[in-house]
């Protein structure tokens, strides 16, 4: 067994052997305590039968605990001087392939299916770029990756919007579409200490995983979201007001949106923010004959 990446005292020799310094705007936080990556390692299902698919691996810290216990680990990293840095830590994983890739430009099918054509169980575990973190996780869902779980460090106020219920101040439109897809669950709140640099705030350990067609009768999910972004456009208006606003003119638009209203059997004077899934979903179906 190698000594843990993740101490302080090591992640500063590695760094002070290859002279690397951070690079703020890419989010480069890196983990210095061995018991939250057990923590991030022991909530994703990994065995020597998944594949794990890391963004943003850094100087490796989390990527060997990955390497241990996955068949093997991918990792997408933007920064070219971290490649030297990696090839250097991860030496002793035969297992881990590094990527010199932006993940939001990654073709995510074709490298699935180029690198993990032996896998059926795919789980992304990241400690992810916060300045990206919606992005990459909307990326992941919304291209419908073979991946069936996501275990993610993030910025706490994110995870706390991702899992937000109707009726709280977090709720919107990124909790529907990240809900739609996926169950959501906190398992760990970080604090800031654990990270060099210390980042500006709180973080916390998401887990989601895939919901297995949840929700089969939606008509169109693209109009969906569009549905659901729109009625979250001023947060202090009524859905029938900011949907007024959001959808397409047309003829007969008011007499339109008022029945699909009453077909959907919802009541025009309530927030975007009193709407559970289910409700969002009558609505939008209820429209979508009238606004695609
Ligand atoms: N995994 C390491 C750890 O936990 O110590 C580093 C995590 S650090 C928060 C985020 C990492 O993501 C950095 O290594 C950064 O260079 C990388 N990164 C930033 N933007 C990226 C992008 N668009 N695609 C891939 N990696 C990115």
């Amino acid at each position: 067994m190698y000594k843990d990446i993740a101490t302080p005292m090591r992640t500063k020799e590695i760094l002070q052997k290859h002279g690397f310094s951070f690079k703020k705007s890419l989010g480069q936080n890196f983990l210095v305590d061995p018991n939250v990556l057990h923590n991030i390692v022991s909530h994703a299902a990994i065995t020597k039968n998944t594949g794990v698919i890391e963004v943003g691996p850094g100087i490796g810290a989390l990527t060997e605990h990955l390497a241990r216990q996955a068949g093997k680990v991918v990792a997408f990293e933007i920064d070219g001087r971290l490649l030297p840095v990696l090839e250097d830590t991860m030496s002793p994983y035969l297992n881990v392939t590094v990527l010199h890739q932006d993940v939001l430009k990654a073709d995510l099918h074709q490298v699935i299916e180029e690198q993990f054509a032996d896998y059926e169980d795919i789980v992304v575990v990241a400690n992810l770029p916060y300045y990206i973190t919606t992005p990459i996780i909307m990326k992941f869902l919304m291209e419908k990756a073979r991946v069936k779980q996501l275990v993610i460090m993030m910025q706490k106020e994110v995870a706390d919007r991702i899992t937000a219920v109707p009726s709280t101040k977090a709720y919107g439109s990124l909790s529907i579409a990240v809900q739609y897809y996926m169950d959501a669950e906190v398992s760990m709140i970080v604090p800031k200490t654990v990270f060099i640099p210390q980042p500006n705030v709180e973080s916390a350990v998401l887990c989601l995983t895939r919901k297995e067609n949840a929700y089969p009768d939606v008509v169109d999910e693209e109009f969906l979201f569009i549905v659901t972004q729109g009625s979250f456009l001023h947060r202090r208006k009524t859905i029938w007001n900011n949907l007024q606003s959001s959808l397409p003119e047309g003829k007969e638009k008011k007499e339109l949106i008022q029945k699909a209203f009453e077909v959907a059997e919802v009541d025009p004077g309530r927030r975007g923010e009193t709407l559970s899934i289910p409700e969002f979903i009558k609505l939008a179906n209820a429209l979508y004959p009238y606004f695609h």
